[in-house]
């Protein structure tokens, strides 16, 4: 068939008379709008019972930054929670970057508020005094180390307090495998354990599953596209530009991906398949213990975010932080209750 003739005549979705708006290779589909959100839907809720990423009955915290891949998975779970019985609360983290966290913060809202999702707003300002901005300022660590820190407490706060039994990430397949391919090359086998699709929950500290796993950024840009999901549509102003070997790797990969469909999606299943070995890669973990200051689960006498805080804001802000997380965890009423209520 020579491409203009393709080109000139209306292609029709695999699945009705609609004109097709897009083409999935590796799936050898052509779709409509409707029937492209659902398979993505589909594909998504496949992932969660492959990998066995979230149980019926289960709370699940979803950690929403305002982007088209977090608000598109919370999006996502909102419809597969009634079908496969779990519940979603989301977690946004305001973190005082300007005009980049307003707006951010306004999607998330927006996106709650039309979902009838309940909204957990964790504001780093109110919380600490300080926004990431300033403590970035007060070390030599880069934005995006201390970014994902100060994340990393607060989600593992807010599902404690919340009784969450895991948090579900908004990372893609094009997000992860980069990663992982770079880590292959440097040989840090036991990181990508740490890059699969679920991360399991060490004592007190809650479980991590990637809903997304097998799903394209592209995809999740069109999905939040004719869904209309309401999102923040820049970069971070704080994250350095650069060209790294990441990016190196995701166009290597973009190019075995297009010479032959489908190829991301095996080896990602490859990976899944094979992350014990990886896990065997880790440094043998110290057992848990808790922190001095704030009593989260931790390696050291004191934990990260408590360093962190005490060498930039003179203080270790995780008992204040675990305290107010708390009280607007009641002010929200979502205090779990024994049995998940509807
Ligand atoms: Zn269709
Ligand atoms: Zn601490």
């Amino acid at each position: 068939m020579s491409e203009k003739t393709a080109a000139t005549k209306v292609i029709k979705c695999s699945f009705c008379d609609e004109q097709a708006v897009t083409v999935i290779r590796y799936a050898k589909l052509r779709l409509c709008r409707k029937h492209f959100t659902d398979f993505i839907v589909r594909k998504v809720r496949r992932s969660i019972e492959r990998y066995r990423l979230i149980e019926s009955g289960w709370r699940v915290l979803v950690a929403v930054s305002g982007g088209k891949d977090s608000n598109s998975l919370l999006h996502i779970l909102a419809k597969l929670s009634k079908e496969m019985n779990f519940e979603i609360i989301a977690l946004h983290i305001d973190l005082g970057i300007g005009e980049y966290s307003k707006k951010s913060r306004e999607a998330v809202e927006k996106l709650c508020k039309g979902l009838g999702v309940p909204l957990v707003v964790v504001d780093l300002r109110e919380l600490i005094g300080a926004g990431l901005p300033d403590i970035v300022a007060r070390t030599r660590r880069p934005a995006c180390s201390v970014c994902g820190l100060i994340k990393r407490y607060v989600i593992n706060v807010v599902g404690v307090e919340l009784g969450a039994n895991v948090v579900a990430l908004g990372h893609h397949l094009d997000d992860l495998l980069p990663y992982i391919f770079k880590n292959f090359i440097l040989q840090n086998l036991g990181e990508i354990s740490k890059l699969g699709p679920k991360t399991e929950s060490d004592e007190g500290l809650i479980g991590r599953v990637r809903p997304l796993y097998e799903v394209f950024e592209s995809e999740l840009a069109l999905y939040a596209t004719f869904e209309s999901i309401p999102v923040v549509d820049e970069t971070c102003p704080l994250t350095i530009r650069g060209r790294s070997l990441e990016s190196e790797v995701r166009d290597f990969l973009e190019r075995l991906e297009s010479r032959s469909p489908g190829f991301k999606i095996g080896f990602a299943r490859s990976i899944a398949r094979n992350i014990d070995f990886y896990r065997r890669g880790l440094a043998s973990s110290k057992p848990l213990r808790r922190c001095a200051y704030c009593g989260m689960p931790t390696s050291e006498d004191v934990c990260a975010f408590c360093k962190l805080t005490e060498r930039t804001l003179g203080k270790p802000m995780g008992p204040i932080v675990r305290e107010k997380v708390r009280k607007v965890i009641a002010s929200l009423g979502l205090v779990r209750k024994s049995e998940a209520s509807n």
